[in-house]
């Protein structure tokens, strides 16, 4: 008899821990479930910026660029900034630099090592 109460209360005790553990894993579903919707929604909103962006750049250069971007694991375009490219991060040399400086604001520069598409800032260091 006594063997079987403490079967009996080891069980009640097992079920409670099971009851903690699940709830626990509820938890970390809701709040995982959450950060998820919350990324779909970043993702739609982002992706619907993206493209009024894409709307206002010339045809040929977003092709280069979604060109650019496949080869270069995601990143068609980096900034220049202190005189090295943010996507390979290598300084570009003073010759580089000089061409950077002559081309007009308009024209699309290019990284010498990566081939990305350069941005300048005021922060590029030309
Ligand atoms: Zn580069």
């Amino acid at each position: 008899m006594e063997r079987r109460e403490a079967v009996q209360e080891r069980l009640a005790e097992l079920t409670e821990r099971v009851s903690a553990v699940q709830a626990k894993v509820d938890d970390a579903t809701a709040r995982r479930d959450a950060a998820q919707a919350e990324l779909d929604a970043e993702a739609t909103s982002v992706a619907k910026e993206r493209e009024l962006v894409a709307g206002s750049v010339p045809a040929d250069l977003i092709k280069l660029y979604e060109k650019l971007r496949e080869q270069q694991g995601g990143v068609g375009a980096a900034r220049l900034y202190q005189r090295k490219c943010e996507g390979c991060h290598i300084e570009l040399n003073i010759t580089e630099l000089n061409e950077v400086r002559a081309a007009a604001a308009d024209t699309v520069v290019r990284c010498e090592n990566c081939r990305r598409i350069l941005v300048r800032t005021s922060e590029s260091g030309l």
